[in-house]
């Protein structure tokens, strides 16, 4: 989606600081971390929230979650633990409209 910011990342028209790609998903640090260690998990497709997700979805969604497994564990080593989190539409805190994944470590985490 052209006007899409993570869609731009995705195209390397805009950089980041990636973490690790596949051929479906992309992995990079979040601009503004809310954790010593704040990675964004995304879809290559264009998919806007997880509101919007259908059931045709389900195996893009399972497998994003699988990379979020391998990529705290394997990439960023946080065998301690990490949060997960998927902010959901305007009301759930969502400013980009592309879903992501927060994992959140590096600290323990407060709540
Ligand atoms: P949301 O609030 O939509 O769940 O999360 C969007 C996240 O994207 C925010 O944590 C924000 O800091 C991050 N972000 C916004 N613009 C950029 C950018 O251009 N590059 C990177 N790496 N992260 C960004
Ligand atoms: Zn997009």
């Amino acid at each position: 989606m052209s006007d899409c910011l993570f869609c731009k990342i995705i195209a390397g028209e805009i950089p980041c600081n990636k973490v690790y790609e596949d051929g479906n998903f992309l992995a990079f640090h979040d601009i503004h971390p809310k954790a010593p260690t704040h990675v964004l998990v995304i879809p290559k497709t264009h998919l806007v929230s997880l509101a919007d997700a259908t059931e045709a979805d389900s195996a893009l969604l399972g497998q994003m979650m699988d990379r979020v497994r391998y990529i705290a564990d394997v990439e960023l080593n946080l065998e301690v633990g990490y949060r997960v989190i998927i902010n959901v539409r305007a009301g759930g805190g969502q400013e980009v409209d592309h879903i992501h994944v927060h994992i959140l470590g590096g600290k323990t985490l407060p709540f």
